[in-house]
């Protein structure tokens, strides 16, 4: 299929950079002239804005969202013979940390409107082998961190919040990151703060998670050659920690974008039948790295993954672009056999796997390309 000339992508990191060039280059050919490439005081300024955005006493950057996950796991001794409770609907990262450490992840399922964990359902997963729950606050909507907190209170466990898609949300008048024990964040590019590369950073309260944070994303090391502990090399470059200064003071008003849009597109396509938008929760404030909505099928009760990649590759012949994320849930992964999770387990999660569809989200979305989306999706069923 040719894409026609006026094809909307699905998201366009290309056009967000040509706002800010100037800036972005000038900074970066100042760190290369100044032979200062790894830590020094490009990273530690950026963790320092990072910490004040969020409320937070400590950030520790490191080199990605996958690696902020495992590091916290790690910082926090979870290994061999604990569970961590978190969700099946998420990026693969979430959950393969979870088990890179020795852990295992138990699935709890999905809420159908929000996409992010069934709280009710925690509390019948834990066991005494549980250390911690990992919400993901996922496509940038917030958990109820007010539940989440209150189970882990009484529970004695430890909750680590997966920020890859939330950077700048809020629950209850607080930065996602900033409620839970550890905030972990990813600086992918297409995340809501994008690096031009790998980037990532973890939030704590805590000054003793911070410094085994410290120790462990350089090689268990506090002296250097001295290791303590088996660590890993995970930094954030100063480069990415330059780019991300910069791009941090643009965030609120790219997310308020994204608020617009998701406003906009909820407005238009909530009266369509068939369609389902995307709700969120009073008490918190979304950022929408995507805008989600759920496509049932005419010819079933519900949804079907091949009704849903029909219209979306409808839509794509017509020139918009969309993602499905994700088409797969985690308990029914390959490489999740051996935790012995069967279809049908997870209704909701699995059901959601057939009927999601992300339409373009991007900051720099104009209305005329939104409507085009609109106009497009409501061909195409
Ligand atoms: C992107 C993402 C990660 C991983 O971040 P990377 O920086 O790509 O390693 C983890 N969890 C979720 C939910 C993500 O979307």
């Amino acid at each position: 299929m040719i894409p026609s000339v006026n094809s909307i992508p699905a998201f366009d990191i290309k056009q967000q950079y040509s706002t800010i060039e100037a800036e972005v280059s000038a900074a970066v050919l100042e760190v290369l002239a100044s032979g200062r490439y790894i830590g020094g005081p490009a990273v530690t300024d950026f963790e320092q804005q990072f910490a004040t955005y969020h409320g937070v006493a400590e950030c520790v950057a490191c080199n990605s969202g996958t690696d902020a996950l495992y590091l916290a796991l790690r910082a926090l001794n979870i290994g061999a013979g604990d569970e961590v409770i978190t969700t099946p609907f998420t990026f693969f990262a979430t959950t393969e940390v979870i088990s890179a450490v020795g852990a295992k992840p138990v699935f709890v399922d999905i809420d159908a409107t929000t996409f992010n964990l069934d709280i009710g359902q925690i509390a019948a997963a834990i066991t005494p082998n549980t250390k911690a729950i990992l919400p993901v606050h996922l496509f940038g909507q917030p958990v109820d961190m007010t539940a989440i907190m209150a189970i882990a209170q009484s529970h004695n466990l430890a909750v680590i919040e997966d920020c890859a898609q939330s950077t700048g949300a809020s629950w209850d008048h607080k930065k996602v990151g900033s409620i839970g024990h550890i905030g972990c964040f990813s600086f992918y590019p297409t995340k809501n703060l994008g690096g031009c590369g790998d980037g990532g950073a973890i939030t704590t309260n805590d000054p003793a998670i911070a410094s085994q944070l410290r120790v462990l994303r350089e090689h268990g090391s506090k002296i250097r050659y001295i290791h303590e502990e088996i660590g890993i090399n995970s930094r954030l470059d100063a480069i990415q920690a330059v780019i991300l200064q910069i791009k941090l003071r643009y965030l609120d008003h790219w997310n308020q974008k994204r608020q617009q849009i998701a406003a906009y597109y909820q407005q238009y396509l909530s009266q369509i039948p068939g369609i389902i938008t995307p709700q969120e929760l009073p008490g918190g404030v979304g950022v929408w790295n995507q805008y989600t909505i759920r496509i049932s099928d005419p010819q079933r009760n519900g949804g079907s993954a091949k009704y849903r990649d029909l219209v979306r590759s409808k839509m794509q012949e017509k020139g918009a672009n969309s993602m499905v994320y994700y088409p797969l849930p985690l308990h029914l992964q390959p490489v999740y056999q051996h935790l012995g999770y069967q279809s049908g387990q997870l209704p909701v999660a699995e059901q959601a796997c057939h009927e999601v569809l992300s339409l373009p989200m991007y900051p720099e979305l104009t209305q005329e390309q939104q409507d085009q989306v609109i106009y497009t999706l409501k061909d195409c069923l």
